[in-house]
């Protein structure tokens, strides 16, 4: 078996499954819009977005490429200035604010750190000493299924591989709240569906709150307890779907039924209305 394609071992997947966490902070949005001002006009990316993702559950964001996805989740994470609406993020139980960790298409590894070393960085900026950052980075390491390869450096490892440290790494600062960008976009089909698979696993009892974006409609199904269903830009909610869990079992006849619906939702989407004083750039319908 090539290491990348490495399952989690019965020990992990008891770590994994563990007692049930509390459940994360709800993430409500209300009401965004966000225009970028480019030298070839205002391009309006997002009009008047509203979702709610309850605490603790798997929320998927779909739509077509462009369509404001990242964009909403960079607002959300507080990479992109909130323009117009609300976002509200609960606090954690203690009052202090949630904590967040956010994945992307691709890891970001420093080349120079082993994949140990990559871990422990992000828990040494919390100010957690040594010790205890060297056995959480470990028991992250596990988690994702890479057991002995702690002291691999970023350029022994396959994209899947690398990408497992990306998540480890976000993991390991044990966050309130995950935000995931396509973090599958860039691995090949068979390593996606066992990262899809692992990572439903890993999340399934973890308490966090998850905001995964995709445009991939079956991916979305597969790992959502929710999936928001985008419209091309600018970017707004046209549907929000609960799949069950047999809408969410691959290999069954919902699940392809339910992936066709939210296909055709996709094919016959009407961006929102522009917000007003944005001009439309070239190739915008809006
Ligand atoms: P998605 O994630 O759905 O593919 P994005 O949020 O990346 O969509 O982009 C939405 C729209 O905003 C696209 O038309 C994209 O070209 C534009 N866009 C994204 N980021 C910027 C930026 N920093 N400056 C200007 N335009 C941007």
């Amino acid at each position: 078996m090539r290491p990348d394609v490495v399952c989690m071992t019965p020990a992990t997947q008891k770590a994994a499954i563990g007692e049930p966490a509390k459940a994360g902070p709800e993430i409500r949005v209300e009401n965004v819009s966000l225009r970028y001002e480019t030298r070839s006009g205002t391009v309006q990316a997002l009009a008047d977005c509203n979702l709610t993702v309850s605490g603790g559950s798997f929320a998927c964001l779909v739509g077509p490429s462009g369509c404001g996805k990242s964009t909403l989740l960079d607002v959300i994470a507080g990479l992109a200035p909130l323009q117009d609406g609300r976002i509200e993020i609960a606090k954690r139980p203690d009052g202090q604010p949630a904590r967040l960790a956010v994945v992307f298409q691709k890891p970001a590894l420093f080349p120079w750190k082993t994949v140990l070393g990559n871990i422990v960085f992000g828990l040494d900026a919390q100010g957690i000493s040594r010790a205890e950052a060297r056995k959480r980075a470990q028991h992250y390491i596990g988690l994702v299924g890479l057991d002995g390869f702690d002291k691999a450096y970023p350029h022994e490892l396959s994209g899947g591989m690398a990408q497992r440290v990306g998540i480890a790494r976000a993991l390991a600062l044990e966050p309130d709240v995950l935000l995931m960008d396509e973090p599958f976009a860039a691995v090949d089909a068979q390593t996606r569906a066992l990262l899809q698979e692992e990572l439903r696993r890993i999340t399934a009892h973890s308490g966090m709150t998850v905001l995964f974006v995709t445009h991939d409609v079956a991916e979305a199904v597969y790992l959502g307890n929710t999936v928001f269903v985008m419209s091309k830009r600018p970017g707004h909610i046209i549907r929000t779907v609960s799949p069950d869990a047999e809408q969410r079992d691959r290999a069954s006849g919902a699940f392809a039924r339910i992936t066709s619906e939210i296909f055709d939702l996709l094919a016959h989407s009407t961006p929102a209305k522009a917000t007003p004083g944005a001009k439309a750039t070239p190739g915008e319908r809006a």
